[in-house]
């Protein structure tokens, strides 16, 4: 707290008798009153409104305190105690004009910069053409800030759609793709957002990238041959099921595959079938030697890898 000045200001046509009420009504050590209203009260038996009254239409209380930046002097005035001590408060982060005119064009222009930054960020992301990123949910949730802009509304009508952790989740996504920009309260709530025009005018041709899934062609076969539990009967086959492929398989013609059957533990079968030319270009797996691999040697190698995996 500063050192303030303070200067007692008695009208002259005060009434002698109230002279001493107003001094001791203002008598300040430090930035404390010596005497509370309610001891003048009891001491000069009168009550609160009349002590207010003579303190008021009598008496100011002056104030002098220098600008928190620099030795400007700013002087205010108080017409109570209680005032003076709101007063003091403000007092104590008081600036004098000059000082605040500068301090706001500070921050007006810091201001600026970021808008500008973030502005480039934003064109930046249309650039980059960011919303392909987005799956197709996110990319709804976008599209819709691009057409309500008032976020109470937004939220309102989109939040009810979406799985809450989701719709936050994705709403901070877009604010680090800088697709949009979240304005907050100095606490850190969501108060608006803001939208580039640029974006906005494109709405209609956004369009997410579609996930192109990789079409693989297997030209090896593996799999299991299910023990027929109920086999009784003469002509029925010992292993029997369905199966069904999620890749396609293409064998070749004129193509040397190797195949291998073999037993696995619970009395089912397991069958292999691959290219020669993949066993070639295998590498050994066990042998420390340098020597190049036999072939029928790769093969006894890859049979064992299958059948630990198992099926
Ligand atoms: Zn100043």
């Amino acid at each position: 707290m500063q050192n303030y000045k303070y200067v007692l200001e008695v009208d002259s046509s005060t009434e002698n008798q109230f002279l001493s009420i107003i001094n001791e009504y203002w008598e300040i050590v430090g930035n404390k009153f010596v005497n509370l209203p309610s001891s003048i009260e009891i001491k000069y038996d009168i009550d609160r409104q009349i002590l207010l009254d003579i303190i008021q239409k009598n008496s100011v209380l002056k104030l002098f305190a220098n600008c928190i930046n620099c030795e400007v002097t700013i002087s205010g005035f108080t017409k109570s105690q209680s005032d003076f001590k709101s007063k003091l408060r403000s007092f104590d982060t008081l600036k004098c004009t000059d000082c605040k005119q500068k301090e706001s064009v500070r921050v007006i222009e810091l201001q600026k910069k970021q808008d500008n930054y973030v502005k480039n960020r934003m064109l930046l992301a249309i650039t980059e053409q960011r919303w392909e990123q987005l799956n197709e949910m996110e990319f709804n949730i976008l599209k819709s800030m691009l057409q309500f802009q008032d976020f109470k509304a937004f939220t309102k009508s989109e939040h009810p759609k979406y799985e809450k952790k989701f719709f936050w989740r994705t709403i901070f996504h877009l604010e680090g793709l800088f697709l949009i920009y979240l304005k907050k309260s100095e606490t850190g709530f969501i108060i608006g957002y803001k939208t580039l025009f640029e974006l906005k005018e494109r709405i209609g041709e956004l369009k997410i990238k579609k996930v192109k899934t990789e079409h693989v062609i297997l030209d090896k076969l593996n799999f299991r041959l299910v023990k027929n539990k109920i086999f009784n009967e003469f002509d029925e086959s010992e292993f029997s099921g369905i199966i069904t492929f999620n890749q396609e398989i293409i064998l070749k013609p004129n193509t040397k595959y190797s195949y291998g059957v073999w037993n696995k533990l619970n009395g089912d079968m397991h069958i292999s079938i691959i290219p020669l030319n993949e066993l070639e270009s295998k590498p050994k797996q066990h042998s420390l030697s340098n020597e190049p691999i036999h072939i029928q040697e790769a093969l006894r190698e890859y049979y064992k890898y299958i059948k630990t995996r198992g099926n």
